[in-house]
């Protein structure tokens, strides 16, 4: 009986072990570190024999094959030693890939974006009454849904580490959202291993398959033409004039494929910005390549309210919108959050890398300055003024209308994943900063605090305190 050890005792590694052992694998699977309840559990359910706290390098080197989860790096003493031994070592999603008889999938990665098309596309199919099942960084893993249930479309969210460990496995529809620089660290501090690692979603597509991508995105493009493209190719964009499958006409987005088309006035979708766009157009691709019907995409597209803590509003008060963005967690993201609001708006995060590049990539009539919080007498007319204080960071922006906003108190204020210190000294921050700029906030500790709580309670889950739990790049909060 051929072994199969997997390599992670997470949500991605637990049910690579649940798949191997019904397709009848001699399955071991082993977690350096401690292996949480649920998974134990679940491990036990199954009588999968597992490991914890430790590599026991006999019970791993007599596998045929590595499942290796997408957190560990390559860089991994017990990976580098697999492969010296010449031990094939794959990620989940091409070891689940191999089962999924018959069933089709879209797959969609990039920087950014990738959660929320994933999920819409996912509702997209599922109130069409499509068999769907949502997989890979959200919702249980690809492998313990083709293990135990049966879908004839599988919507999945890939991060570049699930890429990576990718090597005959086909989408039949991809979708590349976007590249920016991200976990490089992973990557030799090499952006083209990153470009190049997201562009694997298009590896073994043939001609009836379909690639999605954004034709505004510049690293996509510039990387195109490294690629063999057989299949058929469907790029959106907002700037794109023609020979575009998704495009922007006026406030109307249109969207064309396989001789079917829908429109629909950007002012009717309920997630807002320029990012969700691009959102929305990738996933009516997507949609549509499925066979959904146009009007039932619109429909969608018109009650789709967005993913848990991305630009997701938690609650308002004396005039201030509170918005949790926690899981922005690079300078695109946060930019794009930022680029959508429609009030004056104080931004509360940090990183050196943001402070620098955001101020660089302000568009005329854009006013975006930075202060540090220990001056909180922080003032609109203040720009540029960041004393360099790397934990008390704040942005500040507004969009052209900020004297009226501001005397009828519509502050935003968005927290960032881009932070590391406590959301509760985040919020007292915000509210002095907003209390000095003008707005009106909670000022006692009870009564209207109560009213505040949920959002103190939220934020914490995913605001800095994240880990990769198995998708590793798009990671999930923690619970
Ligand atoms: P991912 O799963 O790739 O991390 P999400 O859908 O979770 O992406 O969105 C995370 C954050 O990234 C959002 O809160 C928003 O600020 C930003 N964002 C979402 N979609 C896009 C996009 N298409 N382009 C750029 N930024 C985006």
């Amino acid at each position: 009986m051929a072994r199969i050890v997997v390599l992670g005792g997470g949500e991605s590694g637990c049910g690579s072990a649940v798949l191997a052992k019904v397709k009848g694998f001699d399955v071991f699977l082993s977690d350096r570190g401690a292996i949480a309840p649920k998974y134990r559990g679940q491990l036990e359910e199954w009588r999968v024999s597992y490991e914890e706290g430790r590599h026991t390098e006999e019970l791993i080197f007599d596998a045929d094959e590595v499942v290796k989860s997408p957190g560990i790096p390559e860089s991994a003493p017990i990976v580098k030693a697999l492969r010296e031994r010449g031990i094939p070592v794959v990620s989940e999603i091409e070891f689940a890939g191999r089962y999924t008889d018959g069933s089709r999938t879209i797959c969609i990665t990039g920087s950014n974006g990738k959660t929320t098309t994933t999920t819409l596309a996912y509702e997209m199919l599922r109130q069409a009454d499509l068999s769907v099942g949502l997989a890979g960084n959200i919702g249980q893993s690809f492998a313990l849904e083709v293990a135990t249930e049966y879908f004839d479309w599988y919507v999945i969210e890939l991060s570049s580490f699930q890429l990576d460990g990718m090597y005959d496995f086909r989408a039949d529809v991809g979708v590349l959202m976007n590249i920016t620089p991200d976990h490089l660290d992973r990557y030799d501090h090499k952006l083209q291993n990153y470009v190049d690692s997201k562009f694997r979603i298009l590896q073994n597509q043939r001609a009836t398959d379909k690639f999605v991508y954004c034709a505004d995105d510049p690293l996509t493009l510039e990387n195109l033409g490294r690629h063999d493209r057989n299949m058929e190719v469907l790029p959106f964009g907002v700037k794109c004039t023609e020979g575009c499958a998704a495009s922007l006409d006026g406030d109307t987005i249109r969207v064309r494929v396989d001789g079917k088309e829908l429109s629909i006035g950007v002012d009717e979708l309920k997630i807002k910005g320029v990012h969700n766009i691009y959102n929305a157009m990738a996933a009516s691709i997507a949609a549509l390549s499925a066979g959904v019907p146009p009007e039932s995409i619109c429909q969608t597209l018109r009650t789709f309210t967005g993913v848990e803590h991305r630009l997701e509003p938690c609650g308002e008060y004396g005039g201030v919108q509170y918005i949790n963005d926690s899981k922005a967690t690079n300078v695109d993201s946060v930019w794009y959050a930022l680029d959508s609001m429609r009030r004056p708006t104080v931004w509360i995060g940090q990183g050196q890398r943001l402070l620098a590049a955001l101020p660089a990539r302000r568009r005329p009539g854009q006013d975006i300055g930075l202060h540090g919080c220990g001056q909180c007498e922080a003032d609109a007319r203040v720009r540029g003024t960041h004393t360099g204080d790397r934990r008390h960071a704040f942005a500040w922006r507004s969009d052209g209308g900020c004297g009226a906003e501001r005397r009828s108190g519509g502050y935003g204020v968005v927290i960032s994943g881009l932070c590391e210190f406590r959301p509760v000294q985040k919020l007292r921050a915000a509210r002095r900063t907003v209390q000095s700029l003008g707005g009106e906030t909670c000022r006692r500790e009870k009564g209207p605090v109560r009213r505040f709580g949920p959002v103190v309670r939220r934020v914490p889950e995913a605001c800095g305190f994240e880990r990769p739990v198995h998708g590793g790049a798009g990671s999930r909060p923690v619970r």
